[in-house]
């Protein structure tokens, strides 16, 4: 069995229910190798990074799983993405993520286009009904595009991964965590993935392989 790594979560800095302490306490015991902390950032308050950063290299440096700074870019003007983006790296976010065009909010038209059109960012979030041109840049840009194993942003689960395989993009399963019973365990996801249509011999690549080779660029790892 598989170590779970997830790089989409949200702490009490935005939405989220937990303290990133929490959060990392509860994947610990969920068998988690790393989670990254990635609150909902807009121009507002994309600063909460420093936060996340505080809080994070207490728990780094004394418990067994490696805890990531990030930032989940969300419901911004498509032309601003790149700037946040870069913005909330300069500030020590290292997994950028962009809250993509999911079927079950407003999120603005062109999110999707912007994010894999952005070499800053890591992953794009339920990308909702993404097009094979957008899933073609993602890869080109090395951007990973999100299973999602939230209720709702998960409809669209099925079709990102029928996209991401006929044009060859890379996917990851995470849960983005708002509330402690959102973390999952290796074996849920690899249930979640499957129900999104991921053959069999593409689990241990998109569960284990991605991720890691996500950290392992960024030296994480
Ligand atoms: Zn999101
Ligand atoms: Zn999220």
């Amino acid at each position: 069995m598989g170590k779970r790594i997830d790089l989409h979560t949200h702490s009490i800095f935005s939405d989220g229910e937990l303290l990133p302490s929490e959060i990392a306490r509860r994947a610990s015991v969920l068998g988690h190798r790393a989670v990254a902390i990635t609150d909902h950032v807009d121009a507002s308050n994309v600063d909460c990074v420093g936060r996340v950063i505080n809080a994070v290299l207490d728990i780094r440096d004394n418990w067994d799983i490696e805890i990531i700074p990030g930032a989940e870019i969300t419901h911004v003007p498509a032309e601003i993405i790149p700037k946040l983006a870069r913005k909330a790296k300069e500030l020590g976010a290292e997994i950028i993520v962009v809250h993509g065009e999911t079927l079950v909010e407003p999120v603005i038209e062109g999110t999707n286009w912007s994010a894999v059109n952005c070499p800053d960012v890591d992953v794009l979030a339920h990308p909702g009904l993404i097009t094979h041109e957008e899933a073609r840049v993602a890869k080109e840009n090395n951007i990973f595009l999100e299973i999602s194993a939230r209720k709702g942003h998960s409809l669209g689960n099925g079709h990102v991964v029928k996209t991401a395989l006929e044009v060859g993009a890379d996917l990851v399963v995470d849960t983005d965590t708002h509330a402690p019973e959102d973390l999952i365990t290796y074996q849920m996801a690899e249930k979640i993935a499957l129900g999104a249509g991921l053959p069999v011999k593409e689990l241990k690549t998109v569960l284990k392989d991605n991720p890691t080779h996500i950290l392992k660029e960024k030296g994480i790892f």
